[in-house]
């Protein structure tokens, strides 16, 4: 099989997450591609499983030499990235690398890699859903809030960038399979 990338992006609170536990389980080419953080581990979370926690320095280290395909400051003082090393892997193991990663990481990934690059954008069909959506989480205070609902705002205005965007404001499980049959279409080209 070629080498094919695919990632999801799309504002938080999407589905996104659901989307990528979905299509791991229906594909089983597909390989979680670990991203290196600097954020703090959640109590769920591993490390070298979920991410890479590093510190700050380290991540800076690593931009130094180089071993970002991509990397964003996703939040203020948070960096996010994906490494060479950990598609450099996967590809070795003839797997397809499968990113949960932001709007404009997304839009690197494809830069580089063209059409072995599928990206897609999850959809929250209005604001108003999302705002509904991340309230029922009842995880964010009303500042975190605004300031997820502005990030995207701005990540929304970028979607038509993308290859595919799945408009997730029915129930998930139709938006994982619209998701499932876009992707089979094209690892299968
Ligand atoms: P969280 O902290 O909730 O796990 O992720 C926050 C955001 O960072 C999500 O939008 C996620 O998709 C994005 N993200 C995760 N890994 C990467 C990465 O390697 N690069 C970029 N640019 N964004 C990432």
């Amino acid at each position: 099989m070629k080498n094919k990338i695919v990632a999801i992006s799309g504002p938080s609170g999407t589905g996104k997450t659901t989307v990528v536990k979905e299509l791991l389980k229906k594909f089983p080419s597909f390989g979680f591609s670990i991203s290196a953080t600097t954020r703090l581990k959640r109590d769920k979370e591993k490390d070298k499983k979920d991410y890479y926690f590093l510190s700050i320095d380290d991540f800076k280290n690593n931009i130094a030499e180089n071993n970002f395909i991509e990397y964003e400051e996703v939040y203020s003082g948070v960096f996010y990235g994906t490494m060479w090393s950990e598609i450099k892997r996967m590809f070795s193991q003839n797997s397809n690398p499968l990113l949960d990663i932001d709007v404009f990481g997304a839009l690197n990934i494809k830069k580089y890699y063209k059409n072995d690059a599928l990206i897609i954008f999850i959809h929250p069909g209005t604001i108003d859903n999302l705002k509904n959506r991340l309230r029922k989480r009842k995880s964010e205070s009303e500042s975190s809030l605004k300031k997820r609902l502005a990030k995207a705002n701005e990540e929304i205005s970028f979607s038509n960038k993308f290859d595919k965007i799945i408009i997730n404001d029915k129930d998930i499980k139709s938006s994982v399979d619209e998701v499932i049959s876009v992707v089979n279409e094209y690892l299968n080209l």
